[in-house]
């Protein structure tokens, strides 16, 4: 009997999504693993996984509830696809629209053998707030596509931490400047751990076994089905929430996980919607659980920057991939894969983590990571490529739009300024700057910092775009009052540190594979 093909793509494991029919007896259910995709690019061991892990533990429990199941290995998501029609004599194909355009680009120009209904990930039966065309809908009413107005749109459309006259509760729509407090004695408590059962032990054999990817997948303790992300979630709030919001930008040598949610993982996977976890914040809040400052915190996070950069991705895609304002040409530093080939303690620490657990918290990533290639001209594609391939929470709609959008300054549609900081910002924020071989304070010589020899000149570098920006055009006088001599030394200083920066090679043998976009 012919009957349709329901796709579920390996970012779509949530029952409530119409990728999966309603009745078991309606249709079957298909994932692929695309061996496109595994190949694409150097992907962290513990990112494959829990990929993996998390569509193998959804595709059985999908079978304990009577649906037929298959999870077909192929060359791409289409041909897994194909391959199913043909095999099952399907009717037609049930699908959320990708989250990556690569991927919804080749599904809807394959012969699939079998007409393709395409689902929006958005809305009210999708995995994001806000459907696809809502986003356009907002894009074209303004000028300027800035996060702080599509967070308030958000707000005021949901009534999320509003009060009845559709004012932000504690009288304001944002609390970041109270989000950036130093832990000087508080401790983070522990995290919930996930011990990986036969079928995550079974993937992670067979990841060990895999030529490419990079990391350790040794000490994989990331949540792989529904249950596991609850458990992270009702933990996140009974014991780490009411403090996350002052400590969130904070960064503490060996505190991997700070008083951060680990969420991310789970919402990019479907396991958590993020609408149950916005509603889980304002719920916290509403019973004094979950101080202002923590509740905002984190729902700027969730119905703020996901959302936004989700936007981003399909208002800017594909010019977006390409796009790099300050022309940077530098290639990708060694040590971004391979941590110990730096001396410098922030990068160290924070690549370290990555390699170890495949994450660090956003302010890692944009102020120590970001900052650096952004200070160094890196390519943002290279940039990007690392990051996509690096988290366990990265994926193109939200990896993209954060590096070149936010992290690179390669696009302006998000911010009029670059966020570059010297090494004052790490050393306000972290404790890794005590143990540096270099000198925090200092901007010449041979134990400057390289974040502040590399800040000045990259400031001097584009003067003709920030000299007048009103909140970064007073650095240009206190680089205009040094002295000829000291702005030479610093010149020097940032012209040596450049040359001495080791290039990761384009595609390394010992990753086994090279940097591809496909349709995967
Ligand atoms: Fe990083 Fe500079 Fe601090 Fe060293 S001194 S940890 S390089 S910011």
């Amino acid at each position: 009997m012919s009957e349709p093909l329901y796709f579920v793509g390996p970012w779509d494991l949530d029952r409530r999504l119409p990728c999966i029919p309603r009745d078991p007896r309606d249709g079957r259910v298909l994932f692929v693993e695309s061996r496109a995709k595994g190949r694409a690019l150097p992907w962290h061991r513990q990112k494959l996984v829990l990929v993996l892990s998390a569509m193998r533990h959804f595709a059985a429990e999908l079978e304990q509830s009577g649906y037929r199941v298959e999870i077909r290995n192929a060359r791409s998501y289409a041909e897994g696809i194909a391959e199913a029609v043909r095999a099952h004599r399907s009717t037609r194909v049930v699908a959320m629209r990708p989250r990556e355009m690569g991927i919804e680009r080749s599904l809807v120009s394959a012969d699939l053998g079998a007409p393709l209904e395409l689902h929006d990930d958005g809305g009210p039966r999708g995995h994001f707030l806000l459907g696809r065309d809502d986003v356009l809908r907002w894009a074209r009413r303004r000028e300027s596509l800035r996060m702080d107005a599509f967070y308030a749109e958000l707000r005021r459309r949901t009534g999320w931490l509003m009060d009845d006259r559709g004012k932000p509760l504690g009288g304001k729509m944002s609390f970041d400047v109270e989000n950036r407090a130093f832990p000087d004695r508080d401790r983070p408590p522990p995290v919930p751990s996930h011990p990986p059962d036969a079928i995550t032990r079974d993937v992670i054999e067979r990841v060990r076994e895999w030529p490419g990817g990079w990391g350790s997948v040794d000490g994989f303790d990331w949540p792989v089905d529904r249950a596991g992300a609850l458990r992270e979630l009702d933990d996140f709030f009974a014991s780490r929430a009411a403090s996350f919001g002052p400590y969130e930008d904070a960064m503490l040598r060996g505190e991997r996980w700070m008083w951060h949610a680990r969420l991310s993982s789970s919402l990019n996977l479907g396991l958590l919607s993020p609408r149950e976890v916005c509603e889980r914040i304002v719920a916290e809040h509403a019973e004094g659980r979950m101080p202002i400052a923590s509740a905002e915190g984190l729902l700027r996070q969730i119905a703020g920057w996901r959302e936004y950069m989700r936007a981003l991705y399909w208002l800017r895609m594909p010019g977006l991939r390409d796009a790099n304002l300050l022309e940077a040409k530098r290639a990708l530093p060694i040590f971004y894969w391979e941590p110990e080939r730096t001396e410098m303690r922030c990068m160290r620490e924070c690549v370290t983590t990555v390699r170890d657990t495949g994450y660090v918290h956003h302010v890692q990533r944009l102020m120590v990571l970001g900052n650096f290639a952004l200070l160094a001209g890196v390519r943002p594609i290279e940039v990007s490529h690392w990051f996509w391939a690096a988290y366990v929470d990265a994926y193109e709609w939200v990896q993209l739009p954060n590096v070149h959008a936010m992290a690179l300054f390669a696009d302006d549609v998000a911010t009029t300024k670059p966020y570059a900081a010297s090494g004052a910002y790490v050393d306000r924020m972290s404790d890794y700057c005590g143990e540096c071989r270099y000198d925090v304070k200092a901007r010449t010589g041979a134990d400057a910092c390289p974040f502040n020899p590399l800040f000045w000149t990259f400031l001097e570098r584009h003067r003709a775009r920030f000299g007048k920006h009103p909140r970064i055009g007073a650095l240009y006088r206190t680089w205009d009052r040094w002295s000829e001599d000291e702005r030479d030394a610093i010149r020097e200083t940032a012209a040596r540190i450049v040359r001495e920066l080791e290039p990761a090679p384009d595609a390394p043998p010992e990753y086994g594979v090279a940097f591809r976009d496909d349709d995967g």
